[in-house]
């Protein structure tokens, strides 16, 4: 991951994955419960463990028992292995694993592992009734992530039904919002944030 350089500012506009963690760094506090539903190869669940401390919490899913092992590797290389329970279960089994309005952030980021199996890729039926139970464990005023990609067979419609299921969190309170780039060859991955009311 590259950080910003503050003297000379960014030279492009960060990705998606990157702004997420920048936006999150202003969120997340030492102690906090946060929840990675996509772990793959671990680079947002490092993220999260070193946000919130020895004295957080960090639950990390994937159905793949080689991205848990890639992510369990990486965090113990970081040295934050110990606040973070690894879940080889589908997110949408997240309510069974945690409790209502507990969770600082949750974040998520779909499609398929790179390097991996790419029939693997996660899916609407699954990942729409994971947001909403992301809803309920997050606490009011707590951040939802979720980093999108059009431009992979199957990702296209996952993409287009995630956003409009995040847009229709806005009638209930929720502050909602798509970042991504403009102009590029093919699609371009996007960010979406939720901002549940607090
Ligand atoms: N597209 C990203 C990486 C996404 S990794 C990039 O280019 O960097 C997405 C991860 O979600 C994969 O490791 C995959 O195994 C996992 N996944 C797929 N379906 C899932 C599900 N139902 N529950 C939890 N994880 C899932």
């Amino acid at each position: 991951m590259t950080t910003p350089d503050h003297a000379s500012g960014w030279a492009n506009p960060p990705r998606p994955t990157e702004l997420a963690h920048r936006l999150l760094e202003g969120v997340l506090k030492p102690g906090d419960h946060a929840i990675d539903a996509t772990c793959g190869n671990g680079h947002d669940t490092l993220f999260l463990a070193r946000q919130v401390g020895a004295a957080g919490r960090v639950l990390a899913f994937d159905v793949q028992a080689a991205a848990i092992g890639s992510a369990r590797h990486l965090v113990e290389e970081y040295g934050v292995g110990s606040q973070v329970s690894f879940v080889l279960e589908s997110h949408a089994r997240l309510a069974e694993h945690t409790a209502p309005g507990a969770c600082a952030a949750v974040m998520f980021n779909l499609g398929y592992l790179p390097g991996a199996d790419r029939e693997v890729i996660t899916r609407s039926e699954e990942t729409l009734p994971a947001l909403a139970a992301a809803t309920v464990a997050l606490r009011p005023g707590g951040w939802l992530c979720v980093v999108c990609y059009p431009g992979h067979r199957g990702g296209d419609d996952e993409a287009a039904e995630v956003e409009r299921w995040m847009e229709g969190l806005t009638p209930s309170g929720w502050r909602v919002a798509r970042y991504g780039m403009l102009g590029t060859r093919k699609p371009a991955p996007f960010l979406l944030v939720a901002v549940k009311p607090g």
